[in-house]
């Protein structure tokens, strides 16, 4: 039994202020929160609730982008027919993401501020070691099977995965996320492991996430997310790509690509070399796979993660041949 007290924030300073305090956490749909709270993994001193703060769940659509209220929940925006439409790989990615339950409950924002689902992590009486948990205790992932982790981007400290789907689409389609005090690209808000892996985002104590920007463009109508895993509902995914295209007036040369990875990194990843590759190029199945192939350039595996490294170009090379028109 956690001992925590609870406050309804009266206004988004007052949110701040407040979750600012050694021990506070900001509540919105719950779901991840009280489930590692369960875990004892998160020992909450103060819940923040922000639920009834106006205008935070708002979903509004104009003709240069959209603007995602940070509470608005996943099922309610993967359910839009204007984001499915302009914003297909942001609707997808959230479709595909955990249980109709959880989708009705969780928002945006703690969906992509969710904590990795490393089994040690979440298990601290039998494991201890964690970095991210505890900092300088170690990482018992290291020690162990380690088949479902980071090929990219892990560091000596942690190689924990980032889990997330909605994040991975919002790095292709170059989002920005507003908080109280600031507006920064989406691949700017998270942070690498390094040597301080309890440190996941720049995001300041008491920084709220207010709003999530996507640009209505060419490159967004033409999106996808392609996530596998294994199986077909209420999984996190073994890899997933985000893929947008912009093609040339002759419908099969790439004037431009962008291309995220997830379920491989320990962050939202984008795969630029992949890009480069395809910019010019006349799609056709055989300059899609050479170009997939650099999806995981630098990718470092660790004990039985290296079957991640041979699936992660036939991810990225399904979806780029899918809004390529390829299949
Ligand atoms: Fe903890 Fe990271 Fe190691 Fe997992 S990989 S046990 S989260 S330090």
């Amino acid at each position: 039994m956690i001992d925590f007290d609870y406050a309804r924030a009266a206004s988004l300073k007052d949110a701040s202020a407040r979750s600012a305090e050694p021990g506070a956490m900001l509540l919105a749909g719950g779901t991840t929160l009280v489930d590692l709270a369960k875990l004892d993994v998160l020992r909450p001193s103060l819940l923040v609730d922000i639920t009834r703060l106006p205008g935070l769940d708002a979903v509004e659509h104009g003709a240069d982008g959209v603007t995602l209220g940070a509470i608005a929940t996943m099922g309610r925006v993967a359910a839009d027919p204007r984001m499915q439409a302009d914003y297909p790989a942001l609707a997808e990615s959230l479709q595909l993401a955990a249980s109709a339950q959880l989708r009705n409950m969780a928002t945006l924002a703690g969906n992509l501020m969710q904590r990795t689902r490393c089994s040690y992590y979440r298990d601290p009486a039998a494991y201890p070691a964690c970095n991210k948990r505890e900092p300088g205790s170690g990482c018992s992932a290291l020690e162990g099977p380690a088949g479902a982790h980071a090929v990219l981007g892990a560091s000596p400290s942690c190689i924990a995965l980032y889990p997330g789907d909605f994040a991975v689409a919002l790095t292709a389609l170059d989002a920005l996320i507003r908080t109280d005090r600031r507006a920064l690209p989406v691949a700017d808000l998270f942070l690498e492991p390094g040597d301080t892996p309890q440190r996941e985002t720049v995001l300041e104590p008491g920084e709220v996430i207010t709003a999530i920007e996507v640009a209505r463009t060419k490159l967004a109508a033409r999106s996808t997310y392609l996530k596998v895993r294994e199986r077909q509902s209420y999984e996190f995914a073994s890899a997933s790509a985000a893929v947008a295209l912009e093609l040339e007036e002759d419908g099969r040369t790439v004037r431009q690509a962008r291309v995220a990875l997830g379920g491989v990194a320990t962050r939202p990843w984008r795969a630029v070399a992949v890009e480069k590759a395809l910019a010019g190029r006349t799609l056709s199945e055989a300059t899609v796979r050479e170009a997939s192939a650099l999806a995981m350039e630098g990718a470092v595996p660790v004990e039985g993660s290296a079957w991640k490294i041979e699936l992660v170009p036939r991810v990225v090379a399904r979806a780029i041949m899918k809004i390529g028109g390829l299949q």
